[in-house]
């Protein structure tokens, strides 16, 4: 701790993001990110930009990437915000969107960097307990409050909250926002952006991480309200006014467009999820229902996740587990290729 930091960073409590190893040896799968390349479109487009004129700055607006998001949803591109990864647009909205005076709720079993921009952006929270099946319950968030977070799939359970149940959550805070963090819904959840117009509460946040092979060059986008992505873009241009460069807007506007690739890549990988949920309950784990891209394991009576996760470390297989209570005993495994997830399964075998 250094004497010139301010009193606020001294209290900061930094989210420490999964392990990235150099040494690529190690089977994955422990940050859901995803085992397939990102749309050969996508690639061949950030090749080009970055012998194009990189020189010069990028739009400052993203037009032609929310013009593609707009598009890809059928809906209006003033209702499309963009930032550097889905945890830049969140913290965009903390900032824009919350009432700094009441606390925001958000599931106690959740993303763990919605504490983290709490304590950053001084704001109160109440954490509301999941149900006894690791459910939300929307009559949890009936309580009196300055806005709502929570991930739809949450993470790191994998489960879903039905679209009615969002909508009851949506229609019992009528005068705070309502954040759905959609970083993992292309994996079998439904999103909520058809009730954007109906909710002008609403905000949906995703992310080209996932589902879209993107994580390396990070980008996430909100729709809402074109009122409130004004309120976004307000914030966005008293911080960064270039939040993304040329080949990130180039190349996430192309893997929007194609389609057709992302349709397949996500579908790959919600077959790989099943079948390889039948095997770990073959060996004895119990797998939450996941819509995902990650399953959430316990490992059979007597065997510990943390032992688990080490022995499977020392075969070169990265997994992740949790030290918060309620969680500890559980594995959360990201979805690989059908290759990779045998390896796992052959391995958990051996341990
Ligand atoms: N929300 C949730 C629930 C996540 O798990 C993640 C990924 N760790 C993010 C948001 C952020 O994703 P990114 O910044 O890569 O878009």
């Amino acid at each position: 701790m250094s004497q010139f930091w301010s009193q606020r960073v001294q209290e900061l409590d930094p989210y420490v993001p999964g392990e990235q190893p150099k040494n690529q040896q190690f089977i994955k799968l422990n940050t859901n990110e995803n085992p397939y390349p990102a749309s050969p479109k996508a690639l061949e487009a950030m090749q080009q930009a970055v012998s194009g004129s990189l020189r010069l700055y990028p739009d400052p607006n993203a037009d032609q990437l929310k013009q593609s998001i707009a598009d890809f949803y059928d809906i209006d591109k003033a209702c499309v915000f963009v930032g550097n990864g889905s945890d830049e647009v969140l913290a965009h909205a903390f900032v824009a969107l919350l009432k700094q005076d009441k606390p925001l709720l958000y599931p106690d079993i959740s993303y763990s960097f919605y504490p983290v921009y709490c304590k950053l952006f001084g704001i109160d929270s109440i954490q509301v307990p999941l149900n006894d099946s690791f459910e939300i319950d929307p009559r949890g968030y009936q309580q009196d409050n300055g806005a709502i977070i929570f991930p739809n799939p949450n993470a790191p359970t994998g489960m879903v909250l039905p679209l009615d149940a969002v909508e009851q959550i949506l229609q019992s805070n009528p005068t705070s926002v309502v954040l759905v963090d959609e970083a993992y819904v292309d994996f079998g959840g439904d999103t909520a952006v058809s009730l954007i117009d109906r909710y002008p509460n609403l905000l949906v946040v995703q992310t080209l991480s996932k589902s879209r092979s993107l994580a390396g060059i990070r980008v996430g986008f909100a729709i809402g309200n074109a009122e409130l992505i004004e309120g976004l873009e307000r914030v966005k241009n008293s911080f960064n006014s270039y939040p993304l460069g040329r080949v990130e807007q180039l190349g996430a506007s192309y893997a929007m467009q194609d389609r057709e690739y992302f349709e397949s890549c996500c579908n790959q990988i919600i077959a790989t999820r099943e079948s390889s949920t039948k095997a770990l309950e073959a060996l004895g784990f119990d797998v939450l229902p996941s819509k995902a891209n990650f399953i959430f394991a316990k490992p059979p009576q007597g065997q510990s996740a943390e032992a688990i996760y080490l022995a499977l470390r020392e075969k070169g297989i990265l997994v992740r587990y949790f030290k918060v209570a309620r969680i500890s005993d559980y594995l959360r495994i990201s979805i690989g290729t059908n290759e990779e997830m045998q390896q796992l399964i052959d391995s958990l075998k051996t341990i």
